[in-house]
């Protein structure tokens, strides 16, 4: 099947119009339109090679909403006109202990990643979802529950689940005293996420300039990270702090605010973080962990519990055709919270 898109071919140049081909439909395949795609802080460092693995040609996308357009004869689950999503994987092994139990983000074989993965039968590099079609196995696409709005449910597929899995994982529930880092894509999905699990939800900031969105988001307060006061009545004071900062930075300080037995859970950042006191963790027993995105039956469940609570992300649309000046945005962090791509913008052809 021919496709259109948006495609980076290679590391230094902005992204451009790009006409490709999807792959014909398997048996156990979904073909989808898609309607609309979250931009995604990958999505920026993989089509800049800022982690050394880039594919090119390269299709970004991995927060996609779609329609059903066509399925492959075994397909079981869903049928044309169904309103579907896609996150972050497009397939796995199957077999291995890891997805057995519905963790396929943890395959021992590797997931393969929506765009910038290889194919696990053709080795083809796999493109995303800045395009207008996309055909996917049946076990990676997830429903849409009705109710859920389609234009803003995107970005739950990334910076949703990224935020929703280590809640799940840390038991957080109504009463866990919550801390949030950082208010951006994930930060933001994070607070509302936690409040709706009904949690006590503060977000941790350099300065008070965020106290009123923090508010408006739902948490109950802003701790002001650079108040050395306000830091050292804040200890022992958490259950789970989600760290969302995405460049390098000092978790230091954040360590002795947890309760004893208590996790900070790092979600954002790729790469080295400043040189970690130890001191606090020890005494405390406190946990420094990291947290990936979560399975398909967990991404499915995030969902539904959106759906349940009237949970959505903050979006700002853009067209296709504005998305080198959104990558430029999110550098410097000018959204509120997410940039969704409306797919209707590509027309009929790139
Ligand atoms: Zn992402
Ligand atoms: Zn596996």
């Amino acid at each position: 099947m021919q496709t259109f898109g948006y495609a980076a071919q290679s590391a230094g140049v902005p992204l451009a119009p790009f006409t490709f081909q999807r792959r014909a439909l398997r048996a156990n395949d979904v073909a989808m339109e898609i309607l609309y795609c979250g931009v995604c802080h990958s999505d920026l460092h993989q089509a800049r090679n800022d982690w050394g693995a880039s594919r090119y040609p390269m299709v970004p996308g991995h927060e996609i909403v779609g329609r059903v357009t066509a399925v492959g004869p075994e397909v079981k689950q869903y049928k044309v006109g169904d309103s579907v999503a896609v996150g972050c994987m497009v397939d796995s092994c199957q077999v291995c202990d890891q997805c057995r139990k519905g963790e396929e983000q943890m395959c021992r074989e590797h997931n393969t990643q929506t765009y910038n993965g290889l194919d696990r039968i053709t080795r083809e590099v796999t493109y995303g979802g800045y395009s207008k079609h996309l055909v996917v196995r049946e076990e990676f696409v997830l429903r849409v529950p009705e109710g859920l709005e389609l234009a803003k449910a995107a970005p739950l597929l990334c910076a949703g689940i990224t935020t929703y899995s280590p809640l799940r994982t840390w038991n957080v529930g109504p009463g866990s005293r919550v801390g949030v880092i950082g208010l951006g894509g994930l930060g933001h999905m994070a607070v509302k996420l936690a409040v709706g699990m009904g949690a006590k939800v503060t977000v941790l900031s350099r300065s008070a300039d965020k106290r009123a969105d923090a508010l408006a988001l739902g948490a109950d307060a802003l701790l002001v990270s650079s108040d050395p006061q306000a830091m050292a009545r804040a200890q022992s004071n958490f259950d789970l702090i989600i760290d969302t900062i995405p460049v390098r930075h000092d978790v230091s300080p954040y360590m002795p605010l947890l309760d004893i037995d208590c996790t900070l859970v790092i979600v954002g950042q790729v790469g080295p973080i400043d040189e970690q006191l130890t001191l606090p963790m020890l005494l405390g027993r406190r946990r420094l962990a990291g947290s990936p995105i979560g399975g398909i039956a967990q991404t499915q469940e995030m969902l539904d519990f959106c759906a349940r609570k009237n949970i959505l992300p903050d979006c700002e649309m853009i067209a296709m055709q504005d998305i080198n000046q959104a990558f430029e945005r999110m550098e410097r962090a000018d959204v509120r919270y997410r940039f969704v791509i409306d797919m209707a913008s590509l027309g009929n052809g790139a």
